[in-house]
């Protein structure tokens, strides 16, 4: 089983080693591929937003990031050992990226904090071209957020802008970013800054990552009113 499809939404069967090696011939192939980590928020809004569930479609990888996803894909036979997330894929990526000489670009989040995750994985992994801005989704920010990847010669791009302004924003630029990966990312930088704490290891593990976010920032009550929804449509449709 390679890959899954929940509720339409196709996921791709790939742990974390086996995401990485895709990324690394991603790279080592060029031209640009689009990498989607799939939420049960996602799917939900795929039902009914055409747009994003059409780009969603046009991804090279669609990962299983976060419990319920890999849940509904280990229904259908997939052997994921668990969720890959874009969180967790950030600092292997800049491991990976350092190792193999390819160029990293950090865009997304609220100024500064971009650059600063930047500067930390660049003290970590000595030797890494890492760049980052904050820029915007919107299309005024385009041209310098476009000539700043271009300068930085960029072979990797990490996009923050959170779903789906992110997998849209790399969809409309789809001819113009000169990278080999752009991978939407949400809130990874926040969490890697330490501006939004984690949930803690046990709870990762036990699934229930999503209560954590909830007590931290309840506002999400709103966003998160469809994982009960998402749970019963995946238990009532067909395998
Ligand atoms: N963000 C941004 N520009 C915008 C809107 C959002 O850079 O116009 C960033 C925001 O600062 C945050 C991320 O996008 O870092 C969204 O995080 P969230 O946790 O909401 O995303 P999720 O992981 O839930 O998709």
């Amino acid at each position: 089983m390679n890959e899954a499809r929940i509720l339409g939404v196709r996921v791709d069967c790939l742990d974390m080693n086996e995401t990485l090696e895709r990324l690394e011939h991603f790279v080592d192939e060029g031209g640009l591929h689009l990498v989607a980590t799939v939420n049960p928020e996602f799917v939900m809004r795929a039902q009914d937003d055409a747009e994003f569930a059409r780009v969603l479609a046009t991804a090279q990888l669609c990962l299983a990031d976060g419990s319920g996803v890999v849940w509904a894909a280990r229904r259908q036979g997939c052997m994921l050992r668990g969720p890959v997330a874009g969180v967790d894929l950030v600092e292997p990526i800049a491991a990976m990226c350092a190792r193999r000489g390819f160029r990293l670009f950090l865009l997304g989040a609220r100024p500064g904090v971009a650059d600063e995750l930047a500067a930390s994985l660049g003290a970590a992994h000595p030797g890494l071209a890492v760049a980052a801005h904050a820029g915007g989704p919107d299309p005024s920010h385009d041209a310098e957020t476009l000539g700043l990847i271009r300068e930085h010669r960029a072979d990797a791009l990490l996009v923050a802008y959170g779903a789906p302004a992110q997998e849209l924003w790399i969809d409309r630029l789809r001819d113009r970013l000169p990278v080999a990966v752009a991978m939407g990312v949400g809130g990874a930088f926040d969490y890697l800054t330490g501006r939004v704490p984690r949930a803690p290891t046990w709870m990762r593990r036990a699934g229930v990552e999503w209560l954590h976010r909830l007590v931290r920032q309840p506002w999400r009550v709103r966003r998160m009113a469809v994982l009960p929804v998402y749970a019963i449509k995946v238990l009532s449709a067909p395998k």
